[in-house]
């Protein structure tokens, strides 16, 4: 998700020039205790295009002075952001704080859009047309208290802006895509006709070529579901072909045509570096992932013991997958994989709001600031979820953050937001 910039003197109006952007609708989080009015992170909509809005704040003079400060904020802004709003007051006009961060903005390869503000009346656009000397070309005049000009502010923003990545995978709209993957062995087949057996009439087949049915439609739950790639379970090509090699091609091809993978894993026998690699391999590719132990009817007190402490020592790093004990023989729990997709799905498409992630992030900052690296602190700045399918959280920062705390941001994260059975990404932009 692009993010716009918004700096400029205090009072010149940005604070509500910002609110019309968004259409108020973040605006309240401001006032949450603790958030530092630093610098708050919004999200924006408008024409169907969704960017953040970071207000930079005010440039109160620090122990540097106020042309220091005004430099440092521009500079934040212009490696933070992708475009710049510079607003100044049109009844004032250039000062030379104004000037001076018009100086550094210049040098930016950014877009930047120098924002008249306070124009409420059309005897302004003299005083508007003066504020060309700040060398940033054509000045918008809007009114942020009245919302004159908003739109055709919102139009050139969305115009400067660089293409939105398209939405990661699968566009919505038909059965959501699940991939039944997994060692050779564990059940696969067993448990694909167990879930398209009990349902005859209901189970289609899918022509992904006209010889070759590549998916499979079922009904669970009352919902339909594509199984991607069912056609080497059905047909037990697999166990002619089946050098790992070929396993392992078919399962990670399975795996990136579904938006959610159910792991099986033989509950019966000790977990294996091949189950490992199946459920890293769902992981890396951004998968939902719904664990489920099959062979549950051969799992005996002692067994369970063992799996318990597995699970401990080896799955660490899926906590937060459901997992559903089920056999495919029997059909225990097999009605319980459709609510853990469902579960693992909607965490896998869900947003947090920028405002209320900002306002989580700056708590835990506060609390547990990151390590020092080299003799530096560095600083999160804001936060904002960029992308769903996963669930992608960029973290703009002053410095490197370390592995460790990106894992505790992660895990503080899902204590306070869940996202149970999806990847949650945390990646870090480092302000030049
Ligand atoms: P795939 O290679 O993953 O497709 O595994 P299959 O479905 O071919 O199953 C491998 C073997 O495990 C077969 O002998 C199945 O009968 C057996 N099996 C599959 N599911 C279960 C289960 O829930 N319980 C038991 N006891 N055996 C199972």
């Amino acid at each position: 998700q692009p993010v716009v910039a918004v700096v400029g003197r205090p009072n010149v109006g940005k604070s509500t020039l910002v609110n019309r952007i968004l259409g108020r609708r973040e605006a309240v989080v401001q006032d949450v205790p603790g958030v530092t009015r630093d610098r708050v992170a919004y999200d924006a909509l408008w024409n169907g295009r969704r960017f953040t809005v970071v207000d930079t704040g005010g440039w109160e003079p620090d122990a540097r002075g106020l042309q220091a400060e005004v430099a440092a904020q521009a500079e934040l802004a212009m490696s933070t952001a992708d475009v710049v709003l510079l607003v100044v007051d049109a009844t004032v006009g250039a000062t030379t704080t104004d000037e001076a961060v018009a100086r550094v903005l210049r040098r930016s390869n950014r877009p930047v859009l120098l924002i008249a503000n306070k124009v409420d009346d059309e005897r302004l656009m003299a005083d508007v047309a003066a504020l060309w000397s700040l060398g940033l070309g054509e000045p918008y005049p809007v009114s942020g208290l009245h919302g004159r000009g908003s739109g055709d502010l919102l139009d050139a923003v969305l115009k400067a802006l660089p293409e939105t990545p398209r939405e990661a995978v699968g566009a919505s709209g038909g059965p959501r895509r699940v991939a039944l993957v997994g060692k050779p062995n564990v059940g696969k087949s067993s448990l694909l006709n167990r879930l398209t057996g009990e349902q005859r009439s209901v189970v289609d087949e899918v022509a992904g070529t006209t010889v070759d049915p590549v998916d499979s439609l079922v009904e669970l739950d009352d919902e339909t579901w594509r199984l991607v790639d069912t056609a080497g379970l059905r047909k037990r090509v697999r166990t002619a072909s089946g050098t790992e090699y070929y396993a392992s091609l078919r399962t990670r091809a399975a795996i990136e045509a579904a938006e959610v993978a159910i792991v099986l894993i033989d509950a019966s026998e000790p977990l294996t570096e091949q189950d490992l690699r199946v459920i890293s391999m769902v992981v890396d590719s951004g998968r939902a992932l719904v664990l489920a132990y099959n062979k549950w009817d051969l799992v005996d007190e002692d067994r369970r013991y063992q799996l318990n402490k597995e699970i401990d020592r080896e799955l660490v790093r899926v906590r937060w997958a459901e997992r559903v004990n089920v056999s495919a023989r029997t059909g225990r729990a097999v009605a319980k994989l459709a609510p853990a997709l469902r579960t693992a799905l909607e965490s896998w498409d869900r947003r947090v709001p920028t405002g209320q992630l900002n306002a989580w992030l700056n708590e835990l900052v506060a609390a547990t600031p990151p390590p020092v690296r080299g003799g530096k602190q560095p600083k999160v700045l804001f936060a904002t979820q960029a992308q769903t399918r996963p669930p992608t959280i960029v973290l703009f920062t002053t410095g490197f953050l370390e592995a460790g705390y990106r894992r505790f941001v992660e895990r503080k994260f899902r204590e306070t937001f869940g996202f149970t059975g999806s990847p949650v990404r945390i990646s870090v932009r480092v302000r030049e």
